[in-house]
């Protein structure tokens, strides 16, 4: 097979959620609510088809949208950004992380990297030439060590990827850590890709940006994403921030990935972007609800379930759980045999792997929780 392809794997999500199509069971791996969303914001893209323009938008993103975003962030985050310098609309979150090290990475160059490690990193960097360097986290507290990040960081380091929150692990990063991060861009003169995503669906204390943190400000591409934030996965509208330099070398790779992105989509982003803080606490406490369902049912359930502080997802220890089998092992028998998808957290590492977590999506409704975990606990 020509090495391309083989550095271009099929990501978990798909395959995971194929096997649910295929043979009908609860899908708890690929991260999507099936609630519909806020009315409101679909109400608005619809509008906007009809009554707004279909043809390209701007390339960097319609005015309103990205007038939005930094409003958005002045607002939540305390952040001061220019919209026409600093903004770029991407399609999802997805095309932001690769336009960021399509745009950033140099064929040589080498890139920090942090296990678990979202799954659409790797073979981005592989393909710009870059050079992976990866630290690997341990569970439970997947705690990163500055002595784990000062030995990843040589003179050839131009980059380092973060994600806070964390998926799959529902990790967010404290202060201290953000600032031992930064400490470490600052001296070796790295850029850092933040992937943000998970900024809003959080559950102990506020989101921290790393671009807020003193130094960072022009050496962060902060990646954020409206289909987490208004649960509208489908959408693909995303945007990265970052000071003019960056973003203008980003926006030169998405230039010729995407162009653009639908403008009514843009549009109605650009209206849920406004919404009150009230909103975010209400989606928030709603998440919340529905994470806290499937833990007390996981546990009763006799499985041992590791702190999420964030994100659409809870992770399950098998090993504590008293299951001698691997996760992939034992993911595939859940998925065809108990009925229920759930994702191997071994297909985030590259190196090294964690072997006995499994990570579960609980943003469905209570019955569809209700049936997965009397499924899970059938399969012990
Ligand atoms: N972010 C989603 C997840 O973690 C997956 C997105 C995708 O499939 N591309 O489940």
């Amino acid at each position: 097979m020509n090495p391309i392809y083989a550095a271009l794997p099929t990501t978990i999500f798909e395959k995971m959620s194929a096997i649910a199509r295929e043979t009908g069971a609860i899908n708890l791996g690929q991260g999507f609510p099936d609630a519909p969303g806020p009315e409101d914001v679909r109400r608005a893209a619809a509008d906007a088809l009809i009554e707004r323009s279909n043809q390209y938008p701007p390339m960097l993103g319609i005015p309103e949208l990205r007038q939005a975003v930094a409003a958005h962030y002045g607002a939540h985050h305390g952040l001061s950004l220019d919209w026409q310098t600093e903004v770029v609309a991407t399609s999802g979150a997805t095309e932001a992380i690769s336009a960021a090290i399509l745009g950033l990475v140099s064929p040589g160059d080498e890139v920090v990297l942090i296990q678990p490690l979202y799954d659409a990193y790797m073979p981005m960097v592989r393909r710009a030439g870059g050079v992976p360097k990866l630290i690997g986290l341990e569970p439970p507290h997947w705690t990163l060590s500055a002595d784990a990040l000062d030995a990843a960081i040589t003179p050839a380091t131009k980059l380092l990827i973060f994600n806070n929150p964390a998926n799959p692990t529902g990790k967010m990063y404290d202060r201290a850590t953000l600032e031992m991060i930064a400490k470490r861009c600052i001296r070796h003169d790295l850029v850092a890709i933040c992937d943000e995503v998970w900024e809003h669906v959080v559950f102990d204390g506020d989101h921290v940006p790393l671009i807020a943190i003193p130094g960072m400000r022009d050496r962060t591409v902060k990646i954020g994403s409206a289909g987490k934030i208004f649960a509208l996965t489908g959408w693909k509208v995303g945007w990265m921030v970052a000071g003019e330099m960056l973003a203008k070398q980003v926006g030169k790779a998405h230039q010729f990935m995407t162009f653009t992105t639908p403008p009514n989509l843009q549009w109605a982003v650009a209206q849920g972007l406004a919404k009150p803080q009230g909103w975010f606490e209400a989606m928030r406490a709603g998440f919340a609800r529905s994470r806290d369902r499937l833990v007390a049912g996981l546990e009763a359930a006799g499985y041992a379930v590791l702190p999420s502080q964030a994100t659409w997802f809870v992770s399950v220890d098998l090993a504590a759980s008293g299951i001698a089998l691997d996760d992939v092992t034992f993911a595939d028998r859940m998925a065809l045999e108990g009925g229920v998808v759930t994702i191997p957290v071994s297909a985030f590492f590259e190196e090294r792997p964690v072997t006995n977590i499994l990570r579960l999506c609980y943003c469905k409704e209570d019955a569809v929780l209700d049936e997965a975990i009397a499924r899970l606990k059938a399969m012990r």
